[in-house]
Parts: structure tokens; sequence; C-alpha cells
């Protein structure tokens, strides 16, 4: 066990390392250095000023280019804004405020309608919606019976068919009592949660629920998080458990004013010690009890910080080549699989960009990888003056990667033919995204071993793997690192 005056080093100045630095402070923790290699914190959720002009008039926005929204579920996150002293917009989105407004589109370009009997009263179409309304019925009931212990957070003992985490419950801070913050956790056996090992379609198909993918599909695939043949359904359901679901569904998301960096800049700058930035994490040899850790700055020079503890919030699989990792660590972090997701924030030729976001559902299936799946609006007062951010995944497994020069490409081809010919590409990326490991080695205990790692040589695992590559999953994963070991 940690003691309170031991130095830590946080690898990852992202929502995952900072929310780290908060919950040690919580716990009386005050000997820590965050190392981040950027030149700003909050990783993943980087939101560019864009100067944009509408009627005439010019003003400066925060756009998107990695996350964009919490629901009522981000229990940790809601800590984190507390924390920073800086809170989200929405449900109720008032004029000028960022909000989720979307709509479905073919790739021709014609707008659809899925979900709404009113545009297509076929026969066909109200059987179809009938059906999806009985299976989301049966899935929300088979959560709370079959699969109880499913929502919590992180994946252990799903293989062995036992839970253990924090809760998810939508009423309360990740079932922690407000007046320390740390949490209850919940913990039981139920042999059923091991179909959660499973990819999300197969799931589906052993418990003939199998339209409800059509609900989950475009907050899941079109965010970047894979497709359901391949994905654990334990992944899905984490990331959106019923109720998040229903959130989405119903548009009642939360965004942020000056986007979802600004909550982990007001974090940094309301911690005992900011995040040291240009530093990367370059070596760590671990031995004799300490750490010593090499951060090169941003001219490349190098010096060594030697700690008690490290908490690493940044991808094991690279930290396996950089640090001195243990037979152990390398065999079970080669088996990360992560997905590649590509996008950009573009501007349109005059009055041709899209006034509300869009989900183009022909392009989530691996047959069109590397195609445009989901562009996003987020100021629909600058009508069609508006710049969007456009999506898409390069990767699936079984399926040749798409490089990112085509991705871009085809992102661009497609937009034009909907009808939104892109002008210029103001910032365009791809990112390290979603990891996690095969139905195969999840299965095979993939979390516990990882689990069972935690605290030797004198190091902690945190950040996206643990339970689901988004703000709340990442931020609740420290908050637990934190709570049990520190
Ligand atoms: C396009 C996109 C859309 C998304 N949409 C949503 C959404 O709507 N809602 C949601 O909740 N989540 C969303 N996410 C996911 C969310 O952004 C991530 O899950 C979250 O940022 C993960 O936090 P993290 O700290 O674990 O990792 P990261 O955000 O990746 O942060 C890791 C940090 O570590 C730094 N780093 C890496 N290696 C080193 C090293 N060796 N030394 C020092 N520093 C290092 C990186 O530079 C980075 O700043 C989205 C992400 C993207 C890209």
């Amino acid at each position: 066990m940690a003691k309170l005056d031991d130095k830590i080093c946080i690898i990852g100045g992202g929502p995952a390392g900072l929310s780290c630095a908060m919950y040690l402070e919580k716990k009386g923790y005050k000997n820590y250095t965050i190392y981040e290699k950027l030149n700003k914190v909050g990783g993943k959720c980087w939101s560019p000023k864009i100067k944009v002009k509408h009627n005439g008039v010019e003003e400066e926005l925060s756009f998107e280019t990695g996350a964009i929204m919490g629901a009522i579920t981000y229990h940790a996150v809601s800590e984190m804004e507390e924390f920073g002293g800086y809170h989200h917009k929405g449900p109720d989105f008032k004029e000028k405020e960022p909000n989720m407004r979307r709509e479905f589109r073919k790739i021709d370009g014609t707008i659809e309608y899925p979900f709404d009997p009113k545009k297509d009263s076929s026969l066909g179409k109200i059987f179809k919606l009938l059906k999806l309304k009985r299976q989301m019925k049966k899935l929300n009931k088979l959560m709370q019976t079959k699969y109880v212990g499913y929502d919590c957070y992180g994946h252990l003992g799903i293989a062995k068919g036992e839970y253990y985490g924090i809760s998810k419950g939508v009423n309360g801070y990740c079932g922690a009592t407000k007046e320390t913050s740390f949490p209850n956790y919940i913990k039981g056996k139920n042999p059923n949660l091991k179909d959660l090992a499973l990819p999300f379609a197969e799931f589906c198909k052993i418990n003939h629920i199998e339209e409800v993918q059509r609900i989950w599909i475009a907050p899941f695939t079109s965010f970047g998080y894979g497709f359901f043949d391949e994905i654990p359904a334990s992944l899905v359901l984490k990331y959106l458990d019923v109720t998040t679901a229903l959130e989405f569904v119903n548009m009642k998301l939360w965004t942020w004013q000056d986007g979802t960096q600004a909550i982990y800049e007001h974090v940094n700058k309301k911690l005992l010690h900011p995040t040291i930035l240009e530093s990367e994490v370059v070596k760590v040899v671990r031995d004799g009890g300490k750490v010593t850790v090499t951060i090169k700055n941003k001219s490349g020079k190098e010096t060594k910080q030697v700690f008690d503890k490290l908490i690493v919030t940044t991808p094991l699989d690279y930290f396996a080549k950089y640090a001195d990792a243990t037979k152990e660590e390398k065999e079970l972090f080669s088996k990360i699989i992560h997905e590649r997701y590509c996008n950009y924030i573009a501007t349109f030729n005059e009055g041709k960009s899209p006034n509300i976001s869009g989900y183009m559902v022909e392009n989530m299936v691996p047959e069109r990888l590397g195609h445009a799946m989901v562009y996003y609006n987020r100021w629909q007062y600058l009508d069609r003056d508006c710049p969007a951010t456009v999506y898409a995944l390069a990767n699936h497994t079984g399926s040749k990667d798409i490089e990112y020069d085509k991705v871009m490409k085809m992102m661009d081809e497609d937009m034009k033919n909907v009808g939104f010919p892109i002008k210029d590409k103001l910032y365009a990326q791809e990112v390290y995204y979603c990891p996690h490991v095969s139905s195969k080695d999840f299965l095979d205990g993939w979390y516990d071993k990882l689990e069972a790692l935690q605290g030797n040589k004198n190091t902690y695992y945190a950040g996206e793997i643990i339970s689901f590559g988004d703000m709340e999953d990442t931020c609740a994963a420290s908050k637990d690192i934190v709570g049990r070991f520190f």
C-alpha cells in the first residue's frame, strides 16, 4: 500500500492522468507529478478555437476534434467539473449553446427517418419499429435480471462469471458518499456475465435481440469504437448502458461551451501540481523499490527523476516498449488491439456546410471501412456557415487496414456526395482509440490478469484500457485505482 508522502509519477495529462491527480489529492496525497508530452492538457479532449463568420459577423468558437458529449451517467466527470469549477450545458439547450441534434442521411444525400413512424407509416416499417421497441424492453429487463452486475465500471471477474467494481447507478457519485468521495464497491457472482465477453453481435443473437443494434450502432460504431462483430459486449454496454443509450435516443446529452478540453484545463489549474507540459516519458526503470523515469523535453534534453510509485494512464502496448517491461507485462500488453479513428474539422464551400449533424448508417459496416460515418455540426445558429467535424474508422479485425491518406480522400468524396463539398481541412488526425482485447483474450481472463499485476514493481495501470475509451470510464477508472491502491 502506498504512503501519503510517497512520490508519485503520473504518465499522461489526459482525463485519466488529471483525474488520478485529483483523486490522489482528495485522499491526501500531495507529492505527485504529471508528465504530458504535448503542449496542452486534455489528451483526446482537444477543442481548438476557430474564427467563423456568419451574417457578416466574425467570432471565435470552440470546435471538437475529440470528445464531445457526456450524459447523466457521467458521475466521475461531474466530480471533475465540480473540482475545476467548470460545468456542462444541456440536456436542455439555450440558443448559441452547442447541442447534439442530428439527422440520418443515406450516402446519396437523401434524408431518412429510421425511427419516425410519422415519416414512413408503411406496414413493414411499423412492424420493424414495434419489433425494435419490444427488443429494447427485453434488453432492459435482461440487464436488470439475467445480467445483474453488468453496470459497474471495468471488466473485473466477468470471464469467471463474477462482478466487482464501482456501481454506475444514476443517483449518486459512482456509489461514493459525498463526504469522502470514495466509492463503495459492488461485488457478486453471476455466471451469465460471461456472455459479455462475446462480440456484441453474438450477444444480441443468443438473447434474440438483434434489432437493438440499430439503436446502439450510431453512437458506438460511428463514434469510432469498432464493429459489433468484433467488440466484446462488455465494452459496448459499459459505455452505452441502457440509461446512457436512451439519453442518446432522446438527445438529452451534455456538451461544453468551450469544449471538453476546458474541463481538464480547469481541473489542471486547480491541482496543487499542474501538469508539466512538453515532457515525454521515454524510459522507465523499476528496481530497488524505486521507479526511475527519464523525461525528454521539447528541445530533446533528457532528465531523470526518481519516484516511489508510477501510474501509467497512457497506452500500455506503447509503455511495454519504452519501460523495463516484465515478461508478463509484455505478453499481456501485446494482446491489446486499438481502433484507428480518423477525423478532420472542415470548412465547406460557401453556404454548403451541413446545418445539423448527421449519421450515415450505410457506412457503419466493415465493407464500407474508411468511409465517413458521421459529421458533427456544433453551432446550429451558424446555419450553413458552420465548419463540421467528419469521422471514419480505418481498421476492423479481419479486414485490410485503410491508409490514412486514402481515408481522408474517401471522406472528402463522401461529403461531396451527400451535398457538403469540403473547401479546407483545418485539423486532421488519426488517433489511437478504444484499446481493448479480443473476445478470446477477454474470456481467457485478460482483465483479471491485468488486475493481478496492479502494484507489482510499484506500478499501477489506469486509463482507457481498464473499462472503456470515453471520458467517464477513464475518470472512473482513476477513481477506482486510487480508491483501492492508494
Ligand atoms: C474523435 C473522438 C471523439 C470522442 N468522443 C467522446 C465523447 O463524445 N464522449 C466521451 O466521453 N469520450 C469521447 N472520446 C474519448 C475520450 O476523449 C477519451 O476516452 C479520453 O480522452 C481518454 O482519456 P485518457 O487520459 O485515458 O487518454 P488520452 O486522452 O489519450 O490522454 C493521454 C495523454 O497522455 C499523453 N502521453 C502519451 N504518451 C505519453 C508519454 N510517453 N509521456 C507523456 N505523455 C504521454 C498524450 O499526449 C495524451 O495527452 C472521443 C475521442 C475522440 C478521439
